[in-house]
């Protein structure tokens, strides 16, 4: 019934959408059929989602962020309102493969990595726990790079460009636009003043429908794209100047142009700022715009409105609803401030310093004369109210984006308990003292639509057969599990599952790079960006000294292995980008060893992205959390793995903590220092070049890389990063390289016992359950936005 029903819905779109006939269709044709007949089904409970909100008069979320790591759509969709069945019959029935079509879709790569991928895993659950919610952020014309590897190994960058063919799910919405200034003038009036820019880009929304889970409740992404005010400068072309003709257009469409990749060294990027403000201003006038159509008094904004920062990206929201309120609607300025802080929340995402936005004054100054001012009044304000010292926002000439999104925020949280408890100690201690109910933790989690339902189809059935249905929006029934665990045939079956996982990755790995992996083999997996702090270079000395053993004792019973790296570095970031070189060189003469070939393979997929997340973190027995202990605020690839009964191999940092307490501590494989003991570390001048001098192996692997081995012999080629180590290792590599070595010995001989492996790896799943992002998003809820689910 249905796939007949959702036959002739793609037979009309390939038609009347597409302008082909069934015997012309191309894949691409096909793709956009389904997707717009699916679409077609969303928008029953978008419409119906959106008449409700109106009429319980209802508060609504608007969830601001830079990033949005969606990937694709359609699978997820289909599978959301229950129709992959009847997906499936209907383009197989029209001739056509129905994972090629959906493997067609283009990842949309809005995102660098984690924070990005948490907002997609929000929208997700906010629509499936029926919460009103908007998404909003930029609709970057070309998404983060794409990566691929020159001959010698070092990384490409090449734009992506997602949006070449028309992208199916979303509309477009004229109607909905602003104009958005900067620089120019501000002239006093009264207590408040006019903010006259200089120029202005317009801010055009596009709307993508997020179904929940069994399409009960749907919520709207909207994404800015900037356009020039006018077209085309007509009288320039007419003069014969072409060049000059297309500027405007050129200005403000490089506004939305490209998403800049998490580049923490680099500073001072005027686009960057104009990114920020561009999508937020629209946002913050949107959010009004609405609330004015449906209430008068702007004082009880706070009931309805809650503004969700991710991270201090959107930072110039707190003046910029001032400015809104003050300036614009006559509102008194400390009741402007108080009316902006009871509506907005911030999350914080990091602490490495480098990463925490700071502005010069004379670009803020330059770019939005009148929002330095009001962060000048709200931090006279607030020393007013709180005369006790604390950090200001503007010091030294500079704007402080953290602690201007703390002064402006009513809840501030860290995204693990060890992060919260280390925001709370470290780079907000004074403000905390200060606002000591402010501060508050959110543990991140992911969605298990996508990262388990979708993701792991051989795993879901065993875990339905098991449990029955309704895990899917209620994942702490995975507990369930555990007494089927006790039976030899469930282990079998996990096995199985996992078995069938690693032999398609095999073909994939096989089909894409041309290199023979045993599914026999562990797969020791480690995806996510580089950075220094999450030390991939950890990881690829450890198989250099491994590789050395192995050559050194080879009849010494080892557990064969493939090591899995895959991530991308900021183009900027020289030192990742030596690491990536390093481990594709380290994986070639590996690789080409006839002497540890059938026991040490490396393989380094390129572009990592969402798609491949979702091939690779089901088929993965290891996961890498190695980052130096204080450094991953949460990380969410550690909750992917875990839920799809990977083992950790992985140090006390971020949600790790929270995942070893969760499965077990004989469930995972802890090594290296805590948080406190790098701190107490790294005061020694010596901690690096002695742990080297204590380890044998350590020294031998590096040895190695400067004796050229991966370099054809030549010895400088990676100087930069074994000085580095020798000399500075502020992320404590040598420290714990030797702790490490010991983990993954531990590691080898558990995967000796292939049964009781088994055993902890389904009690990862079994015990994963509270890291759903429905869990997250009830938090977030109930402590920070004060509303009620409306389903
Ligand atoms: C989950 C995810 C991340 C985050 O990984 P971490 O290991 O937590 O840093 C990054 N990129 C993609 C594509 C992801 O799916």
């Amino acid at each position: 019934m249905r796939a007949t029903e959702l036959r002739e819905s793609i037979l009309k779109h390939l038609e009347f959408s597409q302008g082909k006939d069934l015997a012309h269709a191309s894949l691409y044709d096909m793709r956009m059929a389904l997707t717009l007949a699916i679409r077609d089904r969303v928008i029953e409970p978008w419409f119906r989602a959106t008449r409700a909100t109106y009429a319980a008069q209802s508060k609504r979320v608007y969830y601001l962020s830079m990033e949005f790591l969606i990937g694709r759509l359609l699978e997820d969709a289909v599978m959301n309102i229950g129709l992959t069945e009847a997906a499936h019959e209907a383009i197989s029935g029209l001739g056509h493969d129905f994972r090629a079509v959906l493997d067609d879709e283009p990842d949309a790569a809005l995102g660098n990595g984690g924070l990005g991928r948490l907002a997609a895993c929000f929208l997700d659950s906010l629509s499936t726990l029926g919460c009103p919610a908007y998404g909003y952020g930029i609709r970057y014309e070309h998404g983060l790079f794409r990566q691929s590897f020159g001959p010698d190994g070092r990384q490409v960058e090449t734009a992506e460009d997602w949006l070449r063919q028309s992208h199916g799910w979303e509309f477009e919405r004229p109607e909905a636009a602003f104009n958005i200034g900067f620089g120019g003038t501000v002239a006093e009036s009264g207590r408040s003043a006019v903010w006259t820019p200089d120029n202005a880009v317009v801010a055009k929304a596009y709307d993508t429908p997020v179904i929940g889970w069994q399409g009960k409740w749907a919520n709207t992404l909207r994404l800015w794209g900037a356009e020039p005010l006018s077209a085309f400068d007509l009288a320039a072309f007419n003069k014969g100047d072409f060049v000059g003709a297309a500027q405007p257009e050129a200005f403000a469409r490089t506004i939305s142009r490209v998403l800049y990749p998490d580049d923490t060294t680099e500073q001072g990027k005027e686009l960057r700022l104009k990114q920020e403000f561009f999508f937020t201003a629209a946002s913050l006038r949107d959010i009004l715009r609405r609330f004015t159509a449906e209430h008068g008094d702007l004082s009880a904004l706070p009931s309805r409105v809650a503004i969700q920062m991710n991270d201090t990206h959107p930072a110039i929201a707190g003046p910029e609803l001032v400015r809104l309120l003050h300036d614009e609607r006559g509102m008194e300025f400390e009741q402007a401030v108080d009316t902006a802080r009871a509506c907005l929340s911030y999350t914080n995402h990091t602490l490495l310093p480098e990463a925490l936005e700071r502005w010069p004054e004379t670009l803020m100054s330059a770019v939005l004369p009148r929002h330095m001012q009001l962060i000048e009044r709200i931090d006279a304000l607030h020393a007013q109210q709180f005369p006790v010292r604390s950090t200001p926002i503007v010091e030294k000439g500079e704007v402080k984006m953290g602690e201007l999104s703390f002064i402006m925020a009513n809840r501030v949280n860290g995204v693990s308990a060890l992060h919260t408890e280390l925001v709370k100690s470290t780079v907000f201690a004074d403000l905390h003292a200060l606002h000591p109910e402010r501060i508050i933790n959110e543990t991140n989690g992911v969605t298990p639509r996508r990262w388990l339902k979708g993701a792991n189809h051989g795993l879901s059935t065993l875990i339905t057969d098991t449990i029955g249905e309704g895990w899917e929006d209620n994942l702490e029934r995975l507990v369930e599990l555990e007494p089927a665990i006790e039976d030899r045939g469930f282990r079998d079956r996990f096995a199985a599952v996992k078995k069938t996982n690693k032999v398609h990755l095999s073909n994939w790995i096989g089909d894409q790079m041309g290199i023979a992996v045993n599914p026999d083999a562990m797969f020791d997996v480690q995806v996510k960006r580089f950075h220094e702090y999450k030390r991939q270079h950890l990881n690829i000395l450890e198989t250099i000294a491994l590789w050395q053993e192995i050559r050194a004792n080879p009849g010494a019973g080892w557990a064969p292995r493939v090591k899995i790296f895959g991530g991308k570095a900021a183009p900027g970031y020289v030192m990742a980008k030596e690491i990536i070189h390093l481990i594709n060189n380290v994986a070639r003469v590996i690789n080409a060893d006839a002497a540890t070939r059938d026991l040490l393979t490396v393989v380094y997929p390129p572009n990592y992205n969402v798609t491949m997340a979702e091939r690779l973190i089901p088929a993965a027995d290891l996961s890498e959390q190695i980052s130096t202990a204080g450094k991953e605020a949460s990380g969410t690839g550690n909750m992917k793995f875990s839920l799809n009964g990977a083992l950790t191999i992985g140090t006390l940092d971020g949600a790790n903590v929270e995942i070893r307490d969760l499965v077990g501590p004989e469930n995972f494989f802890l090594f290296g220092m805590t948080a406190d003991e790098v701190v107490e570390r790294r005061r020694h001048p010596d901690h690096a070049s002695s742990a080297i001098a204590a380890s044998p192996r350590l020294s031998a692997a590096i040895d190695l890389i400067e004796a050229g081995t991966f370099s054809n012999g030549d010895r400088s080629t990676y100087r930069g990063l074994t000085q580095n180590l020798r000399a500075h290792d502020y992320f404590t590599v040598c420290a714990d390289f030797d702790s490490y070595w010991d983990a993954q010995r531990a590691v080898d001989t558990a995967w000796g016992d292939a049964d009781h492996w088994m055993r902890m790896a389904a009690l990862n799943t079994a015990r994963s359950g509270w890291f759903s992002s429905d869990r997250t998003i009830k938090g977030y809820m109930k402590d920070v936005w004060n509303i009620q689910p409306m389903i």
